[in-house]
């Protein structure tokens, strides 16, 4: 089973994602983690993919593609969610030919939909722990100890995209070249539209009810 996760920065799908994978034992695919990681580990690519990222840029489809394959490939077997990836045209069309190179079926496209005022104000107030990952809002989801993460203690960090300059980059290269992909999954019947700004255990219901897990 394959469930793409698609809407702007801030939306919610990375939250959605990872409850759902640790409800229901999914692959939860994070395609900005995963470069954030290659980031972190130092090498050559990461700085490549750094000069992107830090711009709020999207990093080149000969990158993604190597990514997205491996991923795909490796775990033919299992239910994913893709979570920052298609995000443009090129990259749906890999989608499509990956799946079918692969014999996978997309189960379905479900799109986070949020003004942007909201999402400006859930990303400005976005901290995670860079040991776990795992991700906070300082006015919805906050930490029990001010700026130290729950699970492990560690001090929680802004990442440095999540600025006032770079996400006003981030939400324009969405809406050139990320949204234009949703007509294309609306026309072959496979998109389903939630409101983002719903409470986090009801977008989670809806998403279950679609995609059908119980
Ligand atoms: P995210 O964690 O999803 O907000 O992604 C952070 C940054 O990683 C984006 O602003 C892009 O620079 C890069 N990125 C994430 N996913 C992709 C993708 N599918 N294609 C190209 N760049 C991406």
């Amino acid at each position: 089973m394959i469930a793409v996760f698609l809407g702007p920065p801030g939306s919610g799908k990375g939250t959605q994602a990872a409850r759902l994978a640790k409800r229901f034992g999914l692959l939860h695919f994070d395609m900005g983690r995963s470069l954030r990681e290659e980031i972190a580990s130092g090498s050559k690519l990461g700085e490549k993919i750094r000069s992107y990222t830090d711009i709020g840029e999207l990093v080149p489809i000969s990158i993604i593609k190597e990514i997205i394959e491996k991923v795909l490939e490796d775990s033919s077997n299992e239910s994913i969610i893709l979570d920052g990836f298609p995000r443009s045209e090129e990259q749906a069309d890999l989608l499509d030919d990956v799946l079918i190179r692969l014999g996978l079926d997309l189960k379905g496209v479900y799109f986070f939909s949020i003004g942007d005022n909201a999402i400006i104000d859930r990303i400005t107030n976005r901290r995670y722990c860079p040991v776990c990952r795992k991700v906070y809002n300082l006015k919805s989801a906050p930490p029990l100890i001010d700026g130290k993460c729950d699970e492990d203690g560690s001090e929680l960090v802004t990442r440095p995209d999540d600025n006032e300059d770079v996400i006003a980059n981030r939400l324009d290269v969405y809406r050139r070249k990320t949204a234009p992909i949703l007509a294309r999954y609306r026309r072959k019947g496979k998109l389903t539209e939630l409101d983002a700004t719903l409470a986090i255990a009801d977008i989670e219901k809806l998403l279950m009810e679609h995609i059908g897990l119980q």
